[in-house]
């Protein structure tokens, strides 16, 4: 037929709310909409932390995609992109071929480990609902080591590589599902070692110090050790290199000191740098005005010249603009230009405390810690109505 062919190529932030835009904004029959993605569910990565650590389930971190998208609007495929052939117009699935005249690239992030040695074979990373139940059982487990080989305080102490806001909100966490561990398992708190491990002069570069500092003093309280200014050299089976050669003996390693975008889009001959694309103003990659590409794999640069950090929220925004330009590139009417409007940030210090900066303001303790909640349940509300705030919400 000559129904244009749109392929959505990830169903997270990004590739949810463009899918979720495109089945509102185009008629019947104005193009076939496929939506591609690895699960048969959507994960809230922003939520991860906690499933993480064990204080919430990991059943509340992820929804099913067809409760959100109509099926009779969109395609769903469940399947893993291994190639992307822009010479073709197809993307190679594990399991099959799939055409395209518009390709939106969205399939995330993948930890950076900067070529650290070990760091892929020895460490967790906090990225999906898979990962997330390996730290969890992981962490359960050196309790119970631990009883039958208490002379391996090892097995008690948790490193954690990166205080960036992911290093931060799981530590948060952790210090908060330790004493109940400790209580589970009959293990002293006192030998049980969080230590936080960050390579800049301070834990959240850029971020406002002072709310740095009320972050720093809260997770210290709760029984966090930082080392700040110490850059991981290397992951062992027996731990961590830091610094000068010192070793941090620890059963579990935790690596969240870096994101970068997804291999296949360097596989694919884009220009990337660290596999982010930098898109134009209308979120195409340069060179095709056929795909576009967002989320954690796209550039972008605010007025000053800086990199925009990769976010959920930059993500949502440009799925609006990518369906709006897409349905417009149909119409042949005018794309319009991507502005992102920083709402703020809000970051999770277990629970009941958080830190943020939104609408001009800081904001820390038990309001912040609201404003968060709010975040999440808007959220729900944005890609599944009432009923998916209520079902999967945290009010408390
Ligand atoms: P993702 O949301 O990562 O989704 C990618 C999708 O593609 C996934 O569904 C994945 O399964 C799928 N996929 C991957 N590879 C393939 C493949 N080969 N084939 C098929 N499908 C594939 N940002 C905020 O703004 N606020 C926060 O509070 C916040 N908290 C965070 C907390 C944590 C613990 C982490 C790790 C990140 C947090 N972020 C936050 C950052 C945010 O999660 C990311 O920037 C955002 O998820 C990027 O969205 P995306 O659409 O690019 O990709
Ligand atoms: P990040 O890149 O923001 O932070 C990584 C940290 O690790 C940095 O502080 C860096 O200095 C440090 N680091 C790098 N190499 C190191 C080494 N060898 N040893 C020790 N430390 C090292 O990564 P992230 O925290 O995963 O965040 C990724 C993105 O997701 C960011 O854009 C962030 O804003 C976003 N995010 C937002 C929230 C929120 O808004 N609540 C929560 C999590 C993540």
């Amino acid at each position: 037929s000559n129904i244009p062919k749109i392929v959505i190529l990830g169903a997270g932030y990004g590739g949810i709310l463009t899918a979720l835009r495109l089945q509102k904004e185009l008629n019947y029959n104005e193009a076939d909409v496929t939506l591609v993605n690895k699960h048969d569910y959507h994960y809230i990565t922003t939520h991860l932390h906690m499933p993480a650590a064990g204080t919430d389930k990991a059943e509340n971190a992820r929804v099913s995609i067809s409760k959100l998208i109509d099926e009779f609007k969109i395609d769903f495929v469940k399947s893993t992109v291994v190639q992307i052939r822009t010479q073709d117009k197809k993307v190679i699935l594990e399991d099959g071929t799939l055409s395209y005249d518009y390709l939106v690239i969205g399939v995330g992030g993948e930890p950076e480990t900067f070529g650290i040695p070990g760091m892929n074979e020895y460490a967790m990373n906090i990225r999906s609902i898979n990962s997330v139940r390996l730290i969890r059982e992981h962490i359960e487990y050196q309790f119970a080591r631990y009883k039958r080989e208490p002379h391996r305080t090892d097995y008690l102490t948790f490193v954690v590589g990166g205080a960036g806001f992911t290093g931060i909100e799981f530590v948060g966490e952790l210090a908060d599902r330790v004493p109940e561990l400790c209580k589970q398992f009959d293990v002293d708190r006192q030998l049980v070692k969080i230590i936080n491990v960050e390579a800049a002069p301070t834990a959240l570069p850029g971020f406002d110090p002072e709310l740095v500092e009320y972050a720093m003093q809260v997770l210290t309280k709760k029984g966090v050790t930082f080392r700040i200014g110490t850059a991981i050299k290397e992951c062992t089976p027996d731990g961590v290199i830091v610094g000068d050669g010192e070793e941090i003996r620890s059963a579990t390693v935790i690596w969240a000191a870096g994101v970068r975008g997804n291999r296949l889009v360097d596989e694919a001959g884009f220009e990337t740098m660290r596999g982010r694309v930098k898109v134009d103003e209308t979120l195409r990659a340069p060179g095709h005005d056929n795909i576009y590409v967002i989320g954690d794999n796209s550039l972008m640069f605010n007025p000053e010249g800086r990199p925009y950090p990769p976010t959920a929220q930059i993500a949502m925004q440009q799925g609006v603009t990518c369906a709006h330009n897409l349905v417009a590139s149909i119409r042949n009417q005018p794309l319009r230009k991507f502005e992102f409007k920083n709402k703020g940030t809000v970051a999770s210090l277990g629970k009941g405390e958080a830190i943020g900066l939104a609408f001009g303001k800081t904001y820390r303790g038990r309001t912040a810690a609201w404003l968060k909640k709010l975040i999440d349940l808007r959220y729900l509300f944005i890609i599944g109505g009432i009923p998916l705030v209520l079902r999967k919400g945290k009010f408390f």
